[in-house]
């Protein structure tokens, strides 16, 4: 059995770019909580992997929209262990014109993305603050920092999520908690599975969609001691597409 090490919380960890970072994490020595919704198969592959590794994984099926299950199934484990890092990964999108957006379409993609990122990080956050330790990673968009046609709704909880980072580490920094977040273009999951290609990749200057373990090196960086100095920042990680 490996020593008990530092733990990092990953929401939405059962598959793309939340699987990708969980693994990071543990090669670089962290044991996981292991954050998802409803895909036990997924996110128990995802242990074994972890496991492999010779880390810790606690999966927590939970939903993060729902404050009520996030504190149950967070709270039994907070006494024993605070998780140093947590990255807010969580999220989905529900395109549509604006014009003919639903009210859900709406709630659904701001209550995945920023109730999210409140539900889960106002329970570790306070206890990060009281270890004078913590690295808090969340995971943006492209669409949140340049606004994309028919994504209203993700481009405004993407661009919410990057105003909470900066706004969270103005807050926490003077107890070395560290706020960032990362902000991916098009990344090969099953969220981007069925887009246009060919109509999309001509205008990504590298001319390929990244992988999900491209955006995980770079949250694995922001939770490693060589990104000490740095908070509220958001890095992009999107192949040199800026439209
Ligand atoms: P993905 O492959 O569809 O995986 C989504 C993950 O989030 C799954 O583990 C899923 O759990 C989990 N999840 C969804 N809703 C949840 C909820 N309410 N509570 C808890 N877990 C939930 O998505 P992805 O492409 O890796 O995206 C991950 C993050 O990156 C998202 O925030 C997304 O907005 C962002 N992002 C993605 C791209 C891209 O091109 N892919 C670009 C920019 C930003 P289950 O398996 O249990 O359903």
């Amino acid at each position: 059995m490996p020593q008990s090490a530092d733990v990092a919380l990953i929401t939405g960890a059962s598959r793309g770019i939340g699987a990708a970072v969980a693994l990071a994490l543990a090669g670089d020595g962290f044991d996981i909580w292991l954050n998802y919704r409803s895909n036990d198969a997924a996110a128990f592959n995802v242990r074994a992997a972890i496991e492999a590794l010779g880390r810790k994984c606690l999966p927590l099926r939970f939903d993060v929209t729902d404050p009520v299950a996030a504190e149950a199934a967070l709270s039994p484990h907070l006494g024993g262990h605070v998780p140093l890092a947590l990255v807010n990964n969580a999220g989905f999108s529900r395109d549509n014109l604006f014009g003919i957006m639903s009210g859900t379409e709406w709630d659904e993609v701001l209550s995945v993305s920023l109730g999210g990122f409140f539900n889960v990080t106002r329970l570790v956050a306070p206890l990060m603050q009281r270890k004078r330790r913590g690295r808090i990673v969340n995971v943006a968009s492209l669409s949140g920092e340049a606004g994309n046609a028919g994504q209203v709704n993700y481009s405004a909880a993407k661009a919410g999520l990057i105003g909470a980072t900066k706004a969270l580490a103005k807050e926490l920094g003077k107890r070395n908690v560290l706020v960032n977040a990362v902000a991916p273009g098009l990344i090969e999951t099953d969220m981007t599975a069925g887009l246009p290609l060919e109509r999309i990749l001509p205008l990504i200057p590298l001319g390929r969609m990244g992988k999900p373990e491209e955006v995980a090196s770079c949250v694995s960086f922001l939770c490693s001691p060589a990104a000490s100095y740095i908070t509220g920042h958001v890095l992009s990680v999107n192949g040199g597409l800026y439209t």
